[in-house]
């Protein structure tokens, strides 16, 4: 098991500098691994991480994890929150983990020579005891699992676009097989050029 300092030089290397969001990440991903009872960073495909936002807490949340968008280990669901998920999903227990409101206040305390707010979160963070910094929420996920893993290797052709949709993320509409885009649900529009 690495320590806490080998994570967070491995979050930051990743990251090209080390940030406060990445030290909650790292811990939050601790926290979660702990609870689950897996060991982390793990090197199959065993722990699921759904994390509410983008941004630096997502490299804290891999390296201590070892879950991975591009390894399907890890899902952003964008909620624009600093919190995540850790679905075991052999036994289907998860955990949601996010920052206490307290967290940023108390920081303060365990960084008293902090010459910055943001220095005093990137040391506080780092120090404060895991139950001061975060919270843990057992929780049941209301969305199917299975769904959201899906299955490897399948793959449909969208009757209307022709293009390929993998993991079952096409939508049957009036016995028609579309990819999300094609049934309105699209994110852009094709420039005419
Ligand atoms: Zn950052
Ligand atoms: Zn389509």
């Amino acid at each position: 098991m690495p320590t806490l300092e080998e994570l967070l030089a491995a979050s930051a290397a990743f990251h090209h500098h080390l940030c406060p969001r990445q030290v909650l990440g790292v811990r939050m991903g601790l926290a979660g691994g702990r609870w689950l009872g897996l060991t982390i960073p793990q090197t199959d495909k065993r722990m699921l991480v759904v994390v509410e936002t983008d941004g630096c807490v997502i490299d804290g949340l891999a390296v201590t994890t070892g879950c991975r968008v591009g390894r399907r280990t890890m899902r952003v669901l964008d909620f624009g929150k600093v919190a995540a998920t850790f679905i075991d999903t052999v036994t289907g227990q998860a955990v949601r983990v996010s920052p206490r409101a307290s967290a940023r206040q108390r920081a303060k305390d365990y960084a008293p020579e902090a010459k910055s707010r943001w220095e005093s979160y990137l040391l506080g963070y780092q120090r404060m005891p895991e139950e001061e910094l975060v919270q843990l929420q057992p929780i049941t996920l209301t969305i199917s699992l299975e769904k959201l893993l899906s299955k490897e290797g399948y793959r449909v052709q969208c009757e209307h676009c022709g293009e390929e949709i993998t993991n079952e993320r096409e939508v049957v509409q009036n016995g028609q097989t579309l990819c999300r885009a094609c049934v309105g649900e699209g994110y852009y529009r094709i420039s005419a050029c």
